[in-house]
């Protein structure tokens, strides 16, 4: 069944009776950007297909990147071209089909010695190169005067002029969400809060799944020709499922971010700091009227939906943008606090963490289960046909064509204003404004610039069902600032009772359950 829009409690109820009465040719488990992209390009070459989410669409590390959509600057720098080749084509396809998501964004490298600016400047005319026709734009050496003009609050202390290049810049959970929506209108089915939690064998080869409705608890049996695990740093759960004794394959390593005011960092060029006292790059990109600060890279054992960032993340943070800001943050000033954890293969003995090559890597168990580690935001497309494409090897089935590389994602529009706070919703702008009945001016956060509409559009029509996705993941107050996010909370959770008929109760649980949540996201004095 086809249909052009999703997604309220009725619909999912009629979406949900197909998981057992359909053959799939494709079930993926995880609804990140990997199994997005996985579920994206089977349903366009018009496979059966269904994804299945735990929790919600980019819950993960999907909703906690630095936002970049990039070739990968320091991919170059340790001579992996491979991977700058194939991200930089995809940064050029996904600024073509997302053109409401994806933004052109200039970057500033601040440099302070002749050495520097000899190594970046003919750095990034080789970056530019491998780009090609797909390029955002030339990089250049600016003077010192320049340098200051464009980047206001930078320390000037021995300054000799800066790089300026170009990549992309981009909203995570938004494009997660949009995704999610495209497959149905290709034909496929995704759902969040579907935990997977068994495997089904037709001898020894997986022939579907087990899953259960978290929110029903109740639970169903899927048929699959193939099963793909597209789980991030949860692989190795997924995998134990197929063989009880299998190894280790992940190697999580947790990256945080710091959202400051604009005040301390007032300019519209990102910064690129291409080397920290850790060896790592951190960067500063403004981001919805905020400025994202990140990231670190730092080896975790435990695999979890909610990292805390640890106390010398974040003074290494601090303490980093401190030596190039004009003007310092503190701890009191972090607007919010998110962690992430990078999906990366398991590291080869002695192997940091930061040496791990960040492309991707597929598996296929003796069971036929189809597993997927690694890679980047950035990549998801180019995954998702890698992936598909060793289905039909392996399993013998005929192949068919990609159509994913010129292929629109949803809200795709041509017409997009900078200074409209709703222009991520791209063509679903305007149906949203049309929602407003004459209160338009009226925000239930003025400085997040949050109107009731887009909370009542976030049930409707965007799968959100809970306070923490609409303000979390279909907005994004909970990483621009968390504290007016918990202010906001018991006003949005009254919207969503509305529109989706719950009561009280639910009101009073999901407000102390966003609480709870959002607070880990604040930093104490
Ligand atoms: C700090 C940091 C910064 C980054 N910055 C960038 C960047 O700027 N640009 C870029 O291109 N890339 C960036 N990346 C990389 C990028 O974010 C990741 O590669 C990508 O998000 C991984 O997506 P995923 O789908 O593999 O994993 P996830 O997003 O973690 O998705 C896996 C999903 O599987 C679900 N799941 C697990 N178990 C089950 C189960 N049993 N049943 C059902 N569902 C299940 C989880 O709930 C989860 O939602 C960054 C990564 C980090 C950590």
């Amino acid at each position: 069944m086809i249909l052009s829009s999703f997604h309220d409690d009725a619909r999912r109820k009629v979406f949900l009776q197909q998981l057992e009465t359909t053959q799939w040719d494709l079930a993926i488990i995880g609804g990140g950007a990997t199994g997005l992209g996985i579920a994206l390009e089977a349903a366009t070459r018009g496979y059966k297909t269904v994804l299945l989410e735990q929790s919600d669409f980019a819950k993960g590390t999907s909703s906690r990147s630095t936002k970049l959509v990039h070739g990968g600057v320091r991919y170059l720098a340790q001579g992996n071209v491979k991977l700058v080749r194939e991200a930089s084509i995809e940064r050029g396809l996904l600024y073509r089909n997302a053109p409401h998501l994806v933004k052109n964004q200039s970057f500033i490298i601040p440099l302070y010695n002749f050495w520097d600016r000899l190594k970046y400047t003919i750095g990034l005319k080789v970056y530019d190169w491998i780009a090609g026709r797909l390029s955002l734009g030339s990089s250049v050496f600016i003077s010192r005067a320049d340098t200051l003009k464009r980047l206001p609050n930078i320390k000037s202390e021995g300054l000799i002029g800066g790089v300026l290049y170009h990549d992309g810049q981009f909203d995570d959970s938004r494009l997660a969400v949009n995704l999610a929506q495209s497959i149905y209108e290709h034909g496929g089915l995704a759902f969040n809060y579907i935990q997977v939690n068994g495997l089904i064998k037709n001898g020894q080869q997986v022939a579907g799944l087990e899953c259960m409705d978290t929110e029903t608890k109740q639970h169903y049996k899927v048929n699959a020709k193939a099963v793909v695990n597209a789980t991030g740093v949860f692989v190795d759960d997924i995998l134990r499922l197929d063989n009880p004794k299998a190894g280790k394959t992940i190697a999580a390593s947790q990256g945080i971010h710091l959202v400051l005011d604009k005040k301390f960092y007032p300019a519209d060029h990102a910064l690129m700091i291409p080397e920290t006292s850790d060896g790592r790059v951190l960067f500063a990109v403004p981001w919805h009227d905020k400025v994202v600060v990140g990231t670190t890279d730092t080896p975790v054992e435990t695999a979890s939906l909610e990292p805390l960032a640890l106390e010398k993340e974040i003074a290494f943070i601090l303490d980093t943008a401190s030596q190039y800001f004009v003007e310092q943050p503190t701890r009191a000033d972090v607007l919010s606090v998110f962690a992430g954890l990078r999906p990366l293969a398991a590291p080869a003995k002695g192997q940091k963490t930061k040496e791990i090559s960040r492309s991707h890597k597929i598996m296929v168990s003796p069971s036929k289960l189809f597993t997927i580690l690694g890679g980047k935001w950035t990549t998801f497309r180019k995954m998702g046909e890698d992936l598909v494409d060793r289905v039909e090897t392996e399993l013998n089935w005929e192949k068919r064509k990609t159509a994913t590389p010129s292929m629109h994602i949803h809200g795709y529009t041509n017409s997009i204003s900078e200074n409209d706070p709703f222009s991520i919703y791209g063509s679903d702008a305007h149906r949203i404004k049309g929602m407003m009945n004459g209160d338009a001016g009226v925000w239930i956060s003025d400085s997040l610039k949050i109107h009731k509409a887009q909370i009542v559009w976030a049930v409707n029509e965007e799968m959100a069902r809970t306070v923490e996705d609409v303000l979390s993941r279909r907005t994004r107050a909970l990483l621009l600032d968390a504290r007016e996010s918990m202010r906001i909370a018991p006003e949005v959770a009254a919207v969503m009772a509305d529109a989706m008929g719950k009561d009280d109760t639910w009101i009073k649980e999901q407000v102390e359950a966003y609480r709870s949540l959002a607070e880990k996201y604040l930093l104490k004095a």
